[in-house]
Formats: C-alpha cells, sequence, structure tokens
C-alpha cells in the first residue's frame, strides 16, 4: 500500500507539474493574442417569436489562433478569468462590440441591439459604469442598444457592492440581462431587487423540450413568473422546431439557437439577418 501510494503521489505530481506547464504556456499564449489582436467577436442573431424580426445578436469572443485555428471561449475564458487577462480582454470585447454596433447603426440596421458578456470576475478587476460610459463616447453607440450579459451566480453575491456596482451600469442607459439562468439558486423574488430586463434561460433546461417534464414545468413557470415581474424572457440554445413550437406556446419573447443560425462573423451578419427575416 505504502509503494502504491508513493506511486500516485508521484503521477499526481507529474500531472500536476504538466498542468502548470500548459497553463503558463496558456496563459503566454494569451497575454501574445492580446497584443496581436487575434481575437475576434462572432454575432449570433436573437429573434423576436412576435415578428420574427432579429431584435438583437450576441456577441461572442474567439481566438483565431495562427496555428490552432478558431479556438472556442470555453477553451480561454477560465483561464482569463483566473489570471486577470479576462480584464483587458473584457474591455477590448466592449469596445470591439460598441465600435460593431455604432458601423451597424450607420449601415441601417438601427433597431438592433447588441448583448455583451461580462464575466463576474471583471467586477472585481475594475470594470465598472465609468469604464463603460468610458467606451460609449469613444465608439459614439447609443447606450440604449447595449444588453450587458451577466451570469446568475453574480446576483447570487447579494452583496451592497454588487447592486451598486449594476445600478450604476444600469444608470448608464444600457439594458441588463441575467444569463444561464436556473443554473443558480436564486428565486425570482430574490431578483427583484436588482435593475434587470431580461432573464436568459439556460440551455440545459431548453435541449429537452418539450418531453422531459421536469424542464417543461420549470420553463413554464421561470416564463409566468418573470412576465408578471415585466422581465421579458430569452431561450438559449433552441435548435429545433419542437422546441421552438413549445416556447412560443409558453410567449417566450425571444429565441436564440442554432435553429436560426450559429454565431457568425460580423461581416456575415446583415446577410444572415435578412435571410432570416425574408425567407
Ligand atoms: P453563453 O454566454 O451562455 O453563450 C451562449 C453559448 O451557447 C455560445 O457558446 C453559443 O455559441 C452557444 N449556443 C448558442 N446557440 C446554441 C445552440 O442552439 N446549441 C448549442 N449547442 N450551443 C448554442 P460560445 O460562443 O462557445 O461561448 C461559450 C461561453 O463563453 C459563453 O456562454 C460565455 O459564458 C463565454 N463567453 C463568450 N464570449 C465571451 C465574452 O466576450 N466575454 C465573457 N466574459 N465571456 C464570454
Ligand atoms: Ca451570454
Ligand atoms: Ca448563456
Ligand atoms: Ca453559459
Amino acid at each position: 500500500a505504502k509503494e502504491r501510494g508513493r506511486n500516485q503521489y508521484q503521477f499526481f505530481n507529474a500531472e500536476m507539474r504538466d498542468q502548470v506547464r500548459n497553463r503558463t504556456e496558456l496563459e503566454q499564449a494569451l497575454r501574445l493574442a492580446l497584443q496581436n489582436n487575434e481575437f475576434e467577436l462572432y454575432y449570433q442573431p436573437i429573434i423576436n417569436t412576435r415578428n420574427g424580426k432579429v431584435e438583437s445578436v450576441e456577441s461572442l469572443v474567439r481566438w483565431s489562433h495562427p496555428e490552432r485555428g478558431i479556438v472556442s471561449p470555453a477553451d480561454f475564458i477560465p483561464m482569463a478569468e483566473e489570471t486577470g487577462l479576462i480584464q483587458p480582454l473584457g474591455l477590448w470585447v466592449f469596445e470591439h462590440a460598441c465600435q460593431q454596433m455604432q458601423a451597424w447603426c450607420e449601415l441601417g440596421l438601427t433597431e438592433l441591439s447588441v448583448a455583451i458578456n461580462i464575466s463576474s470576475s471583471q467586477r472585481h478587476l475594475g470594470f465598472n459604469a465609468a469604464a463603460a460610459q468610458a467606451l460609449i463616447t469613444k465608439t459614439g453607440v447609443n447606450p440604449n442598444k447595449l444588453i450587458i450579459e451577466i451570469t446568475e451566480s453574480m446576483f447570487l453575491d447579494g452583496s451592497e457592492e454588487a447592486i451598486t456596482w449594476l445600478n450604476e451600469l444600469k444608470s448608464l442607459g444600457v439594458m441588463l440581462a441575467i444569463d444561464d439562468f436556473g443554473t443558480g439558486y436564486s428565486s425570482l423574488s430574490y431578483l427583484k431587487r436588482f435593475p434587470i430586463d431580461k432573464l436568459k434561460i439556460d440551455r440545459a433546461f431548453v435541449s429537452d423540450l418539450p418531453d422531459d417534464e421536469d424542464d417543461a414545468s420549470l420553463v413554464k413557470a421561470i416564463i409566468a413568473m418573470s412576465h408578471s415581474m415585466g422581465l421579458t424572457l430569452v431561450a438559449e440554445g433552441v435548435e429545433n422546431y419542437e422546441q421552438l413550437d413549445y416556447l412560443k406556446g409558453l410567449e417566450c419573447d425571444l429565441i436564440q439557437g442554432y435553429l436560426y443560425s450559429k454565431p457568425v462573423p460580423a461581416d456575415q451578419l446583415p446577410d444572415v439577418i435578412r435571410a432570416l427575416e425574408d425567407p
């Protein structure tokens, strides 16, 4: 047993060493990627169920790596959060999404809004209303066209600081959305204390609709209660017509998912919108 214990220990050590090496390499690569401008924003349409129009788009960051190609945010956002690189990356994302929104507005897409993901670690690293205002001023974007998406876990914090932070952002004129709703354990009544406009129901609750009875009743309850609180609902990850029809039946306001479109580079978006709105 002793022998085995030692081997395990050594194995663990070697694995840890590799992890550290990979992490250091990834961190270095992320720093370089920021310097070399290797990040790009893709945009995914969000469709209004009442009129079929593309009401907004969500900006989703991609790392276009010279050798590895397009890298998914799931593979680098957690590391960016741990190392604090999410702060410069987040500012880059915010500025570029605003700049792109302003460019689309000038192209005639005047009704469109853009959703920007802000991770909760950005708050602790100094992203705030003043930083957002500086970029809004710099790009000339109308703040009414911006939706800031924050995950539910951030609200669970519930501290005075978090509430003040949200209220100050909201006072810029932007909309606020809770992302991945349902994955935390907050009640809707608790959320009433926050200046929220939209709820995004997490894909995990959408993928097995309408057959999964637990998911179906949960989604039904979320939609009914949020409507009574005046919130707009977005269902994420809608991939088929069964899900779409079910959600429409519950009067879910907005739909996002591969059924309509995957996230696309900015230059493809006007064509994607045209195709969705005049099929
Ligand atoms: P999220 O904010 O929940 O974004 C939605 C994710 O679901 C996106 O993954 C999107 O491509 C994917 N998705 C949309 N429709 C469907 C569908 O019908 N089926 C499936 N299977 N997936 C769908 P993506 O782009 O890989 O982003 C993953 C996560 O990375 C995001 O989840 C968000 O948490 C984070 N992220 C992305 N961009 C940013 C950013 O600019 N800043 C921050 N802080 N986080 C970001
Ligand atoms: Ca999001
Ligand atoms: Ca989400
Ligand atoms: Ca998510």
